[in-house]
């Protein structure tokens, strides 16, 4: 690799740093910034053995932001690659595309069901990465949580996640009963 700051780990690095074990805390304190936070999906992001990561989502946000302000050529080369796939992967949408969305999702997230109020983040069922294209049939409206958790998952694989671990999902869109 190379390149990286003194004192900074890269996004690799932070993601081996793992919770060996699924624990019953209800609260845990960040390692990175001190703060105690109730220990969910929400403040910690989740691994698959059901732990939680050490440091909270925020800090994690904050470093990976941290990481590609040092080493922007690393956070370009990123940009650049995912604007070509959207690219060569195609479609459009408009704003009326978007509303026609929201109404149906009834201005709510289309994987977890928690209220938009009028906001979220377009988000790409068939992730860009994938092949997935820009065109409505491919869009739905995310929260954030559900937005940044998904990533490069299939939705299939997105909703079994969710599952796995307990979090919210949309019965009248993925079948099953909706746990909060
Ligand atoms: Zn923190
Ligand atoms: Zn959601």
């Amino acid at each position: 690799m190379g390149g990286t700051a003194a004192g900074l780990v890269g996004p690799q690095r932070v993601a081996r740093n793992l919770d060996p074990s699924p624990t019953l805390e209800s609260n845990r304190t960040c390692r990175t910034c001190g703060k105690t936070k109730p220990l969910d999906y929400r403040h910690y992001n989740q691994i698959p053995n059901g732990g939680f990561r050490w440091s909270c989502k925020r800090c994690r946000a904050a470093n990976t932001r941290e990481y590609h302000r040092r080493n922007p050529e690393k956070a370009q080369e990123r940009t650049k690659r995912y604007n070509a796939r959207k690219a060569a992967a195609g479609g459009s949408y408009t704003a009326a595309d978007i509303r026609k969305i929201r109404t149906r999702l009834g201005d709510r997230c289309g994987y977890c069901g928690d209220p938009l109020h009028g906001g979220g983040e377009v988000e790409h069922m068939l992730p860009v990465l994938r092949g997935g294209t820009s065109n409505p049939d491919n869009l739905t409206l995310a929260c954030r949580t559900c937005n940044g958790d998904k990533g490069s998952k299939t939705v299939e694989g997105f909703i079994a996640y969710l599952r796995k671990h307990g979090r919210p999902v949309r019965s009248d869109l993925w079948g099953g009963t909706t746990k909060p």
